[in-house]
């Protein structure tokens, strides 16, 4: 891929995804055999807006899977004190964030899921009250680079230079970085996702009606307090910026306890590296009743079950079938643009800046008006192409919201 136009992207990411504010700390996670030459672009981005220190966090999935082969589960579920010191720097400093994707998607195959889970969730119970106090005062952003793995994945066919250079013009082309002006083209883009937020969050909805004919047959109640948002957000301190690069999605955070009928997925889930297929979700009193699934059925099972919160919805966003990444053709394995092909909704954490007014609210407020708490958020696809969604107001006014799979408005 071309040198200007890899920059250009790392420039997106610093200015659009992050914002990075002058003075501001930047962390980059990336994965050490990946892409480390762009990585340096983003990190010399970052210092050109003005950032006071730049640092790498080098992962390695490779170690992770040996990690979780090899170590007890007593040993992959603690969290030192010197990573709880850690969190509380960041807590203090509020660095901005910046997450490079290229994990192969069968990359942790193999391992023993329920003791991975086991341990994340006993790391999670540690972690989570840090993460809370950082929640909506620091930007970050996820965007994606190509691994060799992940792009064989994903192109079998080709060779690995190949597959490399296939997968770097379709993740640009997705984050709308391969032509024009990448930070124009995201002005223009964050406009239209605006507008389409500011006509929903007039009409008053109450209700999303889901039907298509794989199926799919569900109500999902919303809170009376709720706002739909998409494209850019904005910190606590008014700091606004793109936490994902691409993103196709107009959201919201469904009310806790209303969700009714059953729903199917229309792609694969990859979970923490393992895949599940064909599944359907059943829901009562806003509760998962029954999973089904053709493959993974046990790893969909452990995310349910993974605490009280996982069994509820978190997120309904609305994602037009004609959307540039479903167009592309290809599936990416990747939750992060796989989530932006298609409508999805998410186990899990619901968003406490989908509340009106949320700034002044405890989280125990935002909890009480039906916001989800868990420590898992996992997004799972259901648009196709004959997804109707129709919005219900308080007053029982139906208003269509999807139509043939695509926005009604
Ligand atoms: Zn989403």
């Amino acid at each position: 891929m071309q040198k200007t136009v890899l920059k250009n992207y790392a420039k997106l990411l610093a200015r659009v995804g992050l914002n990075v504010q002058k003075g501001q700390e930047v962390i980059i996670t990336a994965e050490a055999d990946d892409q480390p030459e762009f990585v340096a672009f983003c990190a010399e981005e970052c210092y050109r807006a003005g950032a006071s220190k730049v640092r790498v966090e080098w992962t390695s999935q490779k170690i992770s899977r040996l990690g979780a082969l090899y170590r007890s589960e007593e040993v992959m579920s603690e969290v030192q004190p010197w990573q709880e010191e850690k969190l509380r720097c960041e807590i203090r400093n509020l660095p901005a964030r910046l997450y490079l994707e290229s994990e192969d998607p069968d990359g942790m195959s193999g391992i023993d899921a329920e003791k991975y889970a086991r341990a994340l969730q006993a790391r999670q119970k540690v972690i989570k009250p840090y993460r809370d106090k950082m929640e909506n005062k620091y930007q970050w952003c996820i965007a994606a680079v190509p691994g060799r793995n992940w792009a064989k994945k994903v192109f079998p066919k080709e060779s690995a230079a190949g597959a490399e250079e296939k997968l770097w013009r379709a993740i640009l082309s997705a984050s709308r970085s391969l032509e024009g002006n990448p930070i124009a083209n995201w002005q223009a883009h964050n406009r239209d996702l605006e507008s389409r937020c500011a006509y929903l969050n007039s009409l008053g909805l109450r209700t999303l009606e889901y039907k298509s004919s794989n199926g799919t047959d569900l109500r999902v109640g919303l809170m009376r307090e709720g706002v739909f948002a998409g494209g850019g957000e904005r910190t606590l301190s008014g700091v606004f910026f793109n936490p994902n690069i691409p993103s196709e999605e107009v959201f919201t955070s469904p009310r806790r306890g209303e969700a009714e009928g059953i729903v199917y997925s229309t792609k694969p889930l990859s979970y923490q590296g393992q895949l599940i297929r064909n599944f359907s979700v059943r829901f009562e009193a806003g509760r998962v009743t029954e999973v089904h699934a053709s493959q993974g059925e046990a790893v969909l099972k452990k995310i349910v079950g993974m605490d009280e919160g996982a069994a509820y919805l978190g997120e309904c966003a609305l994602v037009p079938y004609r959307s540039p990444i479903r167009e592309s053709r290809v599936l990416f394995y990747n939750t992060l643009f796989d989530e932006n092909a298609a409508c999805h909704l998410a186990l899990g954490r619901g968003f406490t800046n989908c509340v009106r007014g949320y700034e002044n609210m405890s989280d125990e407020q935002l909890r009480l008006l039906g916001v989800n708490d868990s420590m898992v958020h996992v997004d799972f696809m259901i648009g196709n192409d004959d997804l109707e969604i129709t919005g219900i107001s308080a007053e029982g006014a139906r208003v269509p919201v999807f139509r043939n799979g695509n926005w009604a408005f």
